[in-house]
């Protein structure tokens, strides 16, 4: 369906004032709504249709920008769909036609932002959610461990019994009637408009205190220094975090708990280098290893393997030991070891060595073969 003209929409001509555009909308709003139109999406499409209408009319620089460039010029201020009830702005100029015509529906849910953020909250706040990080070794992550975490907590104060009061005396809200939510009446162009906010006398709590407890201060909460116990499952990588619900600090006066999240860090090792449950190494053999092969011990995460060099290994090739990396998360799985063996060449000769150098150096034009492949490409042979 081609997108029609926004005055169109609203029946309006291209000189209407403001004033004139809203009549025009409220008339269609009006027509429109899912009162007069159960269960008729072409209704319910026209009311969008009009109502992206306004949200662009009604707003002098996006008329302007309409006017000069049509859709092009408002199509940034909505997303990339389009127009949704979201990107509505009026809705509370039109509290009365949404409030008592939307209430409970989809539409009413997401122009005044329900369910993702309920602006008019009832009940004690729940406590915030507290975060911590928590630096691990490889050898931990290896493991997995038990940790004991201090935390300073909000905790439900003992004194009033978390409700905030000396006495432990709590009073419905005389403004709200312990709804926590209250009528804003104001006026407007179109006579009174009606728009539900937060209670301001209980903040939504619903309850008042007369006499606030000493300890806490009328808050229901007090810090308190924890000890926790925190499971760090092995294979966790840094960036990680683990959630315990229910850990973080009460909420004020009996609201509930928020959580712990532990983020997790990973310190830097002096030999393993991780790439997600594969570890990488370095190892240095001498010359005459590498020439001759060698039998050598090379170091893993916990003490250390034999490994076989053959016979003429080449400084910067790379050794494959099966299942001696990190476990996977939550799997019995491990990863491997990559071992980048280097050829050390010696600084420092004694005169035997030089004279055995040199013995050795009139075979040079025959060892020394163009090598096939550059470093990187064996590194991207292992790990592809
Ligand atoms: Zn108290
Ligand atoms: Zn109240």
């Amino acid at each position: 369906m081609a997108k029609r003209d926004y005055y169109e929409i609203l029946g309006v001509d291209r000189n209407a004032s403001q004033a004139d555009i809203k009549r025009a909308y409220r008339r269609l709003a009006m027509k429109y709504h899912p009162d007069k139109n159960p269960d008729n999406k072409d209704a319910e499409e026209k009311f969008k249709e009009a109502s992206e209408a306004y949200e662009v009319l009604s707003n002098p620089d996006k008329r302007t920008r309409y006017d000069q460039f049509g859709f092009a010029g408002v199509k940034q201020d909505f997303g990339p769909g389009g127009f949704q009830w979201t990107d509505f702005t009026h809705a509370t100029d039109f509290s009365d036609i949404f409030e008592n015509f939307f209430r409970g529906s989809d539409i009413f849910d997401s122009i005044f932002g329900f369910g993702r953020r309920d602006r008019t909250r009832r009940g004690a706040e729940p406590g915030e959610d507290i975060r911590i990080s928590l630096s691990l070794s490889l050898e931990d992550i290896a493991n997995g461990l038990e940790k004991k975490v201090k935390i300073s907590v909000l905790e439900t104060c003992p004194d009033c019994n978390g409700t905030g009061a000396a006495d432990g005396k709590v009073s419905i809200c005389p403004k709200c009637n312990g709804s926590g939510r209250v009528k804003q009446i104001r006026q407007s162009f179109f006579g009174q408009m009606a728009t539900i906010v937060t209670c301001p006398e209980c903040n939504g709590e619903g309850t008042v205190i007369k006499n606030r407890c000493y300890t806490c201060r009328g808050e229901g909460r007090i810090q308190k220094v924890k000890t926790i116990k925190v499971h760090i499952p092995a294979g966790i990588s840094g960036g990680q975090y683990i959630r315990l619900r229910g850990e973080g600090n009460v909420g004020k006066r009996g609201g509930e708990k928020g959580d712990l999240l532990i983020y997790v860090k990973e310190k830097e090792h002096d030999k393993f280098k991780r790439d997600g449950a594969n570890l990488i190494s370095e190892y240095y053999i001498s010359f005459s290893q590498a020439a001759l092969g060698a039998q050598v011990e090379v170091p893993i995460l916990y003490g250390k393997i034999k490994m076989h060099i053959p016979s003429g290994t080449q400084s910067g090739k790379i050794f494959r030991l099966r299942n001696q990396g990190l476990p996977y998360l939550n799997s019995s799985q491990r990863g491997d070891l990559f071992i980048k063996v280097i050829v050390v060449t010696p600084t420092k000769l004694s005169a035997e060595e030089k004279e055995l150098f040199r013995k050795l150096s009139k075979y040079d034009s025959k060892t020394i073969s163009k090598s096939s492949k550059g470093f990187f490409d064996t590194v991207k042979d292992y790990f592809s």
